[in-house]
């Protein structure tokens, strides 16, 4: 089939094209997943106050009833997402899931029901190591943030906060090996959690579940790549049509050259999903 005029901009590939005409003649069978920060919400220098957009809520809250299943992929714990989201206050939305923590923790709007197991003792030996090595990297100011399954160093708000990242990513990566955890680096923070979760594995789980045929994905940061390259493999193998969309920024550009279409902040995204919403008369 052609995709509609109004559908601007069309996924650059055939099989993202192949994946936008799938979802489109058989939205029940389609999921949309989403990133949090970055994604659905604009990066802020507070993360206590990155809400999402009201554009890309409503746009979700339009195309919910039309597709199968709705999801938050995030790196934030579930609450945190649904306190800056504030999706379970909103119509249309049942059919949302919330994959938090990287999938360590789940929410689903259709029951209500939470799943937030205790993290892992190791994450709290490393937040109460952190101060004394951000002492000795001479970086008492860069921010810690507790999430529970994880904590993550915030460098926006420093004068130079690529040349911080770039003095605490090796010795923080020590300190997390030394205690079973994995440093990863994203758009001027590293998260410190248990490598064992990714969003890519927390995806498969949730597409066997929902027999999904049709996903579609949106990140904008380096956490999302194994959601990329899960995704690509269900592709690659047949298991679904898969469009990966990247929201592009200045910060972060290592998802573009892998994406299906790209779409440049979080506004263009809710824009697009205004769209297609219209196509799908939602
Ligand atoms: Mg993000």
């Amino acid at each position: 089939m052609s995709l509609p005029a109004v559908l601007e901009p069309y996924p650059r590939t055939d099989a993202g094209a192949a994946a936008l005409a799938a979802l489109l003649g058989d939205p029940g069978q389609a999921m949309l997943a989403f990133d949090f920060d970055g994604t659905l919400a604009p990066i802020v220098d507070d993360p206590e106050q990155a809400h999402a957009s009201e554009r890309s809520v409503h746009a979700l809250q339009r195309i919910g009833p039309c597709v199968g299943k709705l999801a938050v992929v995030t790196g934030r714990p579930v609450r945190t997402a649904l306190r800056l989201g504030r999706f379970a206050e909103h119509d249309g939305l049942s059919h949302l899931t919330i994959l938090g923590q990287y999938g360590a923790e789940r929410w689903d709007a259709d029951t209500g029901a939470e799943s937030v197991p205790p993290p892992p003792a190791a994450v709290a030996e490393v937040r109460d190591a952190l101060p004394a090595l951000l002492d000795s990297l001479g970086l008492p100011e860069v921010r810690i943030e507790d999430k529970g399954r994880a904590v993550v160093l915030h460098t926006r708000l420093l004068d130079d906060p690529g040349a911080a990242q770039g003095l605490l990513e090796g010795p923080v990566a020590d300190l997390a090996r030394r205690h079973g955890l994995a440093a990863e680096p994203g758009r001027y923070v590293v998260e410190v959690r248990d490598p064992s979760v990714d969003k890519g594995a927390a995806l498969r789980t949730l597409v066997a579940e929902t027999g999904m045929r049709t996903i579609v994905y949106a990140g904008d940061d380096l956490g999302d790549l194994p959601a990329y390259a899960a995704l690509k493999g269900m592709r690659d193998h047949g298991e679904a049509d898969v469009m990966l969309v990247a929201v592009a920024s200045d910060e972060q550009q290592a998802l573009m050259p892998r994406a299906d279409l790209v779409v440049h902040g979080p506004d263009e995204l809710a824009g697009w999903l205004e769209r297609l919403a219209d196509a799908l008369g939602c």
